[in-house]
């Protein structure tokens, strides 16, 4: 990546540098597309048996026909891939081979093992992706788990991101629910960086914001005018989250796409490790996360009406005209056929509680949950949302 922009922000942005192709039938043109990028003749495709049935074999099938040299290393598990010492074992076994180069077939557990091979092992690699379910695809940081913990570890950015939308917009339902939730929890992500920056001074991109709120807002148009299981859909998702998980590279940081949703859906995700329960896919996580956010912040907004200092009262008022109502975000996902209640995802209602608590100490960043906290709201706003989620 180089570092040759500077922006009107007065930042110096990093370029993400990867190669983006979505459409319609690309992967019947695969081994045209792949053999442009002039990677090598050798390679190792990594898959699963579902990713390999919907693409990869077509992706083997096309790259034998150009003449590359082609080993597959196809993940058998009986249940989820998890991302952890065995899978990447497996993985560097297929490196001994030499490959000049690594293509990922799959979403997020393939990408993030292939990403972090490609990094140690100095390759370039291409991601195939299958489902338009998170903004990791462009992502420089690999998302493992390590001794039972998530953790993440240094990547490298994929050399092309190729999405074929009959794939993905084929992709099962959930997947495509959760890159939609991954999608609007950017609305939070919005609220909180604007208020650091109104309230403490952190640095701020109005060009960076700008690119995500035109992936959100088209994806919000579209949930309301096409069925989600739709390619035009399945574009505008797919290309939204690549844009989104390009904000962070330009950032240099997660902060334009993840804020205090994220930070209860990690929360939650963390005591799942520990569980060992299955409680969704991320972005459901963070719909559904969203949604409680949503409501912190209309009531931490009703506080701040009454008690909250002049100063305060008008950094509230420019975030809260971008941030939608609870109902209307209900309305959205009911319109779109989706939904991410606690109960659906399997998780714990106490986990709320716990989370709206607690999941601000997971790292040092500024968020509604933290200016709640610091105002002595927290725990009483908690309190109020547990009621709600109790009826
Ligand atoms: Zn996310
Ligand atoms: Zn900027």
């Amino acid at each position: 990546m180089k570092a040759d922009h500077v922006c009107t922000c007065g930042q110096r942005h990093l370029q993400p540098q990867s190669i983006v192709r979505v459409g319609s039938g690309i992967l019947d043109s695969m081994g045209a597309i792949i053999q442009e990028l002039s990677l090598g003749g050798s390679c190792v495709l990594v898959c699963d048996g579902n990713t390999y049935e919907v693409a990869g074999s077509k992706v083997f099938e096309q790259l034998q026909a150009v003449g590359k040299d082609v080993q597959v290393l196809k993940f058998q598990r009986s249940e989820n891939l998890v991302p952890n010492e065995q899978a990447l074992g497996e993985l560097f076994q297929a490196l001994v081979s030499k490959p000049d180069f690594l293509i990922a077939v799959g979403s997020g557990t393939i990408s993030d093992l292939t990403r972090y091979a490609a990094f140690i092992a100095g390759i370039p690699f291409v991601l195939v992706a299958t489902a338009p379910s998170m903004d990791g695809y462009s992502s420089t940081v690999s998302s493992l788990v390590q001794h039972g913990t998530k953790q993440t570890f240094l990547g490298k950015e994929a050399f092309a991101i190729l999405g074929d939308t009959r794939v993905l917009s084929e992709a099962p339902l959930h997947m495509i629910q959760s890159g939609a939730g991954d999608l609007l929890g950017k609305m939070i992500s919005r609220a909180d960086w604007k208020l650091s920056h109104l309230l403490t001074g952190e640095a701020h991109c109005a060009s960076i914001q700008e690119r995500v709120n035109q992936a959100i807002d088209l994806t919000v148009e579209q949930m309301n005018t096409l069925a989600v299981t739709s390619e035009e859909f399945a574009e505008t998702l797919m290309q939204g989250l690549i844009l989104s998980g390009e904000a962070i590279t330009l950032f240099g940081g997660s902060r334009p796409a993840s804020g205090a949703e994220h930070q209860l859906a990690h929360y939650w995700k963390k005591l799942a490790l520990k569980e060992e329960r299955t409680i969704g896919l991320h972005g459901q996580k963070v719909g559904c996360a969203t949604r409680i956010i949503l409501k912190v912040y209309h009531k931490v907004a009703e506080r701040v009406r009454r008690e909250g200092s002049t100063q305060l009262q008008r950094s509230f008022d420019q975030v809260m005209a971008e941030l939608p109502s609870v109902e209307w975000y209900d309305a959205l996902l009911e319109k779109a056929g989706m939904s991410f209640t606690l109960d659906g995802l399997g998780i714990p209602k106490e986990w709320v509680e716990d989370g709206l608590l607690n999941a601000m100490y997971l790292r040092d960043r500024h968020s509604i949950l933290r200016l709640a906290d610091e105002y002595g709201w927290l725990e009483d706003i908690t309190r109020q949302i547990m009621l709600e989620e109790i009826d």
